[in-house]
């Protein structure tokens, strides 16, 4: 019952969403478990810097979502447009089942595919191909992550949260091998921890993207980071 879902909530700090299996974020229900992140509502906004970014160039894109977990941002992105064609990875194949039977459960379109591998492994045939890659990576820093409220730390996934000793362990990795994949000009927009944004910029700048900005979340806080690969 209700009160017993709220009994145990309050006895254990259990997310409610854990406690229910599904969230609901933007306009999609999906299930969730303890294997995937709770998407979070400042990472809403990263659909509308998307359609943004692409409202004067239309036609048929190619994006990777990395690390997809519950699938929300693959599968918003593959709903909001249904000529592009989506790829999702995630490093667990039981979280893919989760993204996958998520979008099966959200449409009735097929322009979504998930492969299982770390960040950019599983697309070695999309090499210089991908318009758009976004990514909601673990960026919270060693320190940071201690101190964490238990509803967090207990019960979400550490390897969807913890980004290393500066939380840009993962960050940084993904960085480095976007030139590999993406097209020319192709736009790759992260989101990061909120003090992080200056010096994900750097990163950007020393792999040589260009056109690099920092965009902020509803709070303000400068929470995603957007540039071209030249
Ligand atoms: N925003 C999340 C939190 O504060 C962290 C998400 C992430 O590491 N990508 O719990």
């Amino acid at each position: 019952s209700l009160e017993s879902v709220w009994d145990e909530h309050l006895l254990t700090s259990a997310p409610i969403q854990h406690l229910s299996g599904i969230t609901y974020w933007r306009d999609l229900k999906l299930e969730v478990s303890n294997k995937v992140l709770i998407p979070r509502p400042e990472t809403e906004i990263m659909i509308e810097i998307v359609s943004e970014l692409f409202k004067n160039n239309q036609g048929k894109k190619i994006f990777a979502d990395l690390g997809t977990g519950s699938g929300a941002l693959s599968i918003a992105l593959a709903l909001a447009n249904p000529i592009w064609e989506g790829i999702a990875t995630d490093v667990d194949k039981n979280v893919l089942d989760i993204a996958s039977r998520n979008f099966a459960n959200c449409s009735k379109q097929s322009n979504l595919s998930f492969y299982c591998g770390h960040w950019w492994n599983p697309l070695n045939n999309f090499k210089g191909k991908i318009d758009l890659a976004v990514a909601n990576p673990p960026y919270i820093p060693k320190d940071v992550y201690a101190e964490l409220p238990l509803e967090v730390k207990n019960f979400e996934p550490k390897i969807a949260l913890f980004g290393g000793e500066d939380g840009l362990d993962h960050i940084k990795e993904i960085i480095k091998f976007a030139p590999l994949f993406l097209r020319e000009k192709g736009w790759l927009l992260l989101e990061n921890h909120y003090d992080q944004g200056d010096k994900v910029k750097e990163l950007f700048h020393k792999k040589g993207f260009v056109g690099v900005r920092t965009l902020r979340d509803f709070s303000g806080i400068g929470r995603f980071t957007i540039g071209r690969y030249k």
